[in-house]
């Protein structure tokens, strides 16, 4: 066989950016919507399409089109790698981090894709399945949610989809949530563990307050207790959290060094990573090789479609999460977007690549 032959030359890059209204108002402790974007990159080569996609802005759609699209004309699919360092010396003047990486990490998404697609096999078999199934926990409890909201919610999760942890926002007026807390364990029982995230919103004394009192009804997880800038700030919290409570961040990691400086400053007890911001699926494995080499797990954040098939191949992965408002939009727009079956998702090994299909007919009332 000539080498030359199994070139996969890039023909077309597609993007598209949809706006999702979300079914009920959603807020958290630093920020409140009405609705989502998603944008959604086809990359098609050799014939094969592969797909991906970040929650971002819809002007990433145009930034794809008019900037990052021709460097990937002509070139070979196969080399993941080279073309995903050729995007990110695109974007030094501007910044990789936000924006551009978003960008970088829907492109390298479908690259995965459609390697995967171009071998016929699904994208997790092509990475090295670690496990079948990826655990769960339910996310959502937006602080704009009635108390009743939040019980069908969390019920939902615990006794329908067989969730083993659920996770409430708070931090938009904190008096509030030592009561919102005690809500959601009364509905979970002892069933499930229970996780609080603030998104950033308190500040250091505050943060210690609330986990002390937190801590009464069993939480075992506070996210983001101050600003993830405040490296300093969440180490000092993570060293006084009841040792039961572990801190977790990482969700707005955009380059190796975001990681890098969580973990090595020990400002975290479990890494988080999201596959749509971190660089695509080639970002997320080599955020779980430093999880690894720092001894430290991991957890998906949000897109859990799209994170499917990596977390089965991540050795440290912890859990995904099922996050309320995207799982509403995968399940809408995605043949193929898993289902919760007693608390985990698996791949469906008979569909290549991540085993997406986006339905465009349905996500033409969205189009942005
Ligand atoms: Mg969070």
């Amino acid at each position: 066989m000539h080498l030359s032959k199994r070139e996969a030359p890039i023909e077309t890059i597609r993007t598209r950016a949809y706006t999702i209204p979300t079914d009920k108002p959603e807020a958290d402790g630093t920020f409140a919507w009405n609705s989502t974007t998603l944008v959604i990159v086809e990359i098609v080569a050799a014939g094969k399409t592969g797909i991906g996609y970040t929650y971002s802005d819809a002007s990433v759609a145009k930034f794809i089109e008019a900037t990052l699209g021709s460097l990937l004309i002509g070139e070979d699919a196969w080399n993941i790698d080279a073309l995903w360092l050729r995007l990110q010396q695109r974007v030094r003047n501007i910044g990789r981090s936000g924006f551009a990486a978003t960008a970088i990490s829907a492109i390298d998404c479908a690259l995965w894709d459609a390697k995967a697609r171009l071998l016929d096999m699904p994208l997790a078999r092509l990475l090295g399945i670690v496990r079948a199934r990826v655990p769960l926990y339910g996310s959502g409890g937006f602080t704009t949610y009635t108390d009743d909201d939040m019980r069908d919610q969390l019920a939902h999760w615990v006794h329908e989809n067989g969730c083993r942890w659920v996770k409430i926002k708070i931090g938009s007026e904190p008096s509030r949530d030592p009561d919102r807390v005690r809500v959601a364990r009364e509905v979970i029982g002892r069933d499930a563990g229970l996780f609080v995230d603030a998104n950033g919103a308190l500040d250091r004394k505050q943060a210690l307050h609330y986990a002390a009192l937190f801590a009464e009804h069993d939480v075992m997880w506070f996210e983001e207790p101050v600003s993830s800038d405040d490296i300093a700030g969440l180490a000092s919290i993570r060293n006084a959290l009841p040792a039961h409570m572990e801190l977790a961040a990482g969700e707005y990691g955009y380059t190796l060094d975001d990681f890098r400086a969580l973990l090595a400053n020990q400002a975290i007890d479990v890494l988080q990573a999201d596959v749509t911001r971190c660089g695509g699926i080639t970002g997320f494995l080599r955020v779980a090789a430093l999880c690894d080499a720092f001894h430290v797990p991991l957890s998906a954040h949000c897109a859990p479609a799209m994170h499917l098939h990596v977390a089965c191949a991540a050795p440290r992965l912890r859990h995904q999460e099922w996050f309320h408002d995207h799982v509403r939009i995968e399940q809408m727009l995605f043949d193929g977007a898993p289902r919760a079956i007693d608390g985990a998702i698996a791949p469906d090994l008979s569909r290549p690549g991540c085993g997406l299909d986006f339905k465009h007919a349905d996500a033409q009332r969205f189009a942005a």
